[in-house]
């Protein structure tokens, strides 16, 4: 049997905040949530029926935790090659894990983009002080230069200008293993929130126009303000992404557009295997939110509608000591709060969202 029954229990990897988001969209159909994290005091840990606080390569509660459960999740993308292929061998693991092995390293991710028929940044693999020289002398300036592995909002990546001192930007970066990446002068980040069905049904929400602030995700506004031959394409190569990887559940892929006259270019920067930050507007914003969606996916039952409940939405997302401000917003007329329950407030820290729906 592919899907599993009201009651049923999903066993989350991860205990942020897109897994306190996925158990709260799971309790209200019934589903049953057990959490995994070697965080102890992770935010998802509130809302679940149960958890196990451990190490992502303990395997002996790995296995407890796989056998405990009836389908396996997971809210971020580096979880460990080992710790799949355990869970594997004992309950289905959805999204399967192949698609971890192509996410986890920019290389591996833009060569798969261009075979499938996209475009990427034009890249360079780059492992040593002249690989990277020679890399900056084809790509010229800016280029942006990224560790293959676990960079995340703005981490692990440094901008390339001329006069640059290359030996000091290829030593601070802490590895070897890169890309040099062109920039790319884009008029508009966007995203496709995209999800494919156990039996193979693909469905998007509106194309998101994302702004960022420091490298991190600060506003989406939906729909994006880009032309609907663009937004076509953008889905397309979604679901040519999701039909590739035989993928179960929410994805997200990232883009720059680019203007070139009257031409908008799709670019793609990155696949983001799970439910991403720009699709939280649909938490209010939309018939099925991306956490049910995925819960849905994932539990093998029918998609739901992406339906937008508004003419313009936008979502705000509350960094590090902007949550301080939680009482003005909730008074605020027509925002709609979320707040992630985390007990520490960072600099650069994701403490909450809200709403806004235009009717
Ligand atoms: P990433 O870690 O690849 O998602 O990059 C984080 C952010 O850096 C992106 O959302 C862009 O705003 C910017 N960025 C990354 N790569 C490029 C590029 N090749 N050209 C221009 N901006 C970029």
């Amino acid at each position: 049997m592919t899907h599993i029954l009201p009651g049923a229990t999903i066993g989350i990897l991860g205990g942020g905040q897109l897994a306190r988001m996925l158990a709260l969209a799971g309790a209200r159909l019934g589903l049953k949530t057990h959490i995994y994290s070697p965080v102890a005091d992770d935010p998802a840990f509130d809302v679940c029926a149960a958890q196990t606080r451990a190490e992502f390569l303990d395997e002996a509660a790995l296995r407890a935790f796989a056998q405990s459960v009836d389908v396996i999740t997971y809210e971020f993308e580096n979880v460990p090659a080992r710790t799949a292929e355990v869970l594997e061998e004992l309950r289905p693991v959805r999204p399967n894990p192949k698609i971890l092995a192509l996410t986890q390293d920019r290389l591996v991710e833009k060569q798969f983009i261009r075979r499938i028929g996209a475009t990427t940044a034009d890249f360079f693999d780059v492992n040593d002080l002249p690989s990277f020289t020679k890399a900056v002398e084809t790509l010229g300036y800016p280029s942006i230069l990224k560790t293959r592995r676990f960079g995340y909002d703005g981490k692990g990546q440094s901008k390339v200008t001329q006069h640059a001192d290359l030996s000091k930007i290829f030593n601070d970066l802490g590895t070897t293993c890169c890309i040099l990446e062109k920039f790319v002068p884009f008029s508009k980040e966007v995203s496709v929130i995209a999800t494919r069905s156990i039996d193979g049904a693909f469905s998007a929400y509106d194309l998101c126009e994302n702004l960022h602030e420091n490298h991190i995700l600060k506003t989406t506004h939906v729909p994006a303000r880009i032309k609907q031959e663009t937004a076509q394409k953008a889905f397309q190569i979604a679901e040519d992404i999701a039909n590739a990887t035989n993928y179960v559940g929410v994805f997200a892929v990232e883009m720059f557009i680019v203007s070139k006259q009257q031409e908008e270019i799709v670019i793609v920067n990155e696949i983001a295997p799970r439910v991403h930050n720009s699709g939280h507007w649909t938490l209010d914003g939309a018939t099925t939110s991306q956490f049910e969606q995925h819960m849905r996916a994932v539990a093998g039952w029918p998609l739901g509608s992406t339906l937008r409940l508004g003419s313009n939405i936008t979502m705000n997302n509350l960094i590090g000591s902007e949550a301080d401000d939680w009482l003005k917003i909730m008074e605020e007329k027509g925002a709609m709060l979320h707040l992630y329950g985390k007990k520490e407030t960072r600099p650069g820290r994701k403490m909450g969202h809200y709403t806004k729906i235009a009717p």
